[in-house]
């Protein structure tokens, strides 16, 4: 005779187990249970364990998202006006050599701007800010027939917004 006391799953009444969740000790069937580094778990503190992550994973405040945007737009909105004079005054293939480096620019003064603090949704922010700063200059040239200039400020943007994106969104580990 087995004499090991039977459980049966919480979830599932009619089925016999020996498994518990490790956290909240609820007997657990193999189609309930969860494998974890630490041992089995129920799929109810799963949850409640993924929530509590992303809420650590969330320090942003509210005025990060402000910051978020504002920082890079009006960096953006200076190398935009330096794509201006770059192109007439220089060569505007140099705006496609300094775009990388105006992405990591803007993304590490804004990375000080935000300290640690971090969110997916702030990130994305930065990447709108970008462009958002590069708009105005963009869009007198649009309205003035500055095409050429319009070119330049498009490749910076398409060239800066991923490097600013990947970057920022980089210090998650940090
Ligand atoms: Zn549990
Ligand atoms: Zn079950």
């Amino acid at each position: 005779m087995n004499d090991a006391p039977t459980l049966t799953c919480a979830n599932h009444p009619g089925v016999a187990t020996s498994l518990r969740c490790n956290k909240c000790e609820k007997p657990i069937c193999a189609k309930c249970a969860v494998r974890t580094p630490t041992g089995y778990r129920c799929k109810e503190c799963m949850r409640a364990h993924q929530q509590s992550f992303d809420a650590a994973f969330n320090t942003a405040r509210w005025y990060d998202y402000l910051i978020a945007l504002l920082v890079p737009a009006l960096l953006s909105l200076a190398v935009s006006i330096g794509v201006v004079f770059v192109t007439f005054l220089v060569w505007g293939l140099i705006v496609l050599i300094l775009a990388p480096s105006a992405g990591e620019l803007i993304a590490r003064l804004t990375q000080a701007a935000l300290r640690k603090r971090r969110s997916r949704a702030l990130y994305r922010l930065v990447a709108i800010g970008v462009v958002l700063g590069a708009l105005p200059v963009s869009l007198f040239m649009l309205i003035t027939g500055g095409w050429f200039i319009l070119l330049w400020e498009v490749l910076y943007l398409v060239i800066a917004v991923p490097v600013v994106y990947y970057r920022i969104s980089g210090i998650r580990l940090s």
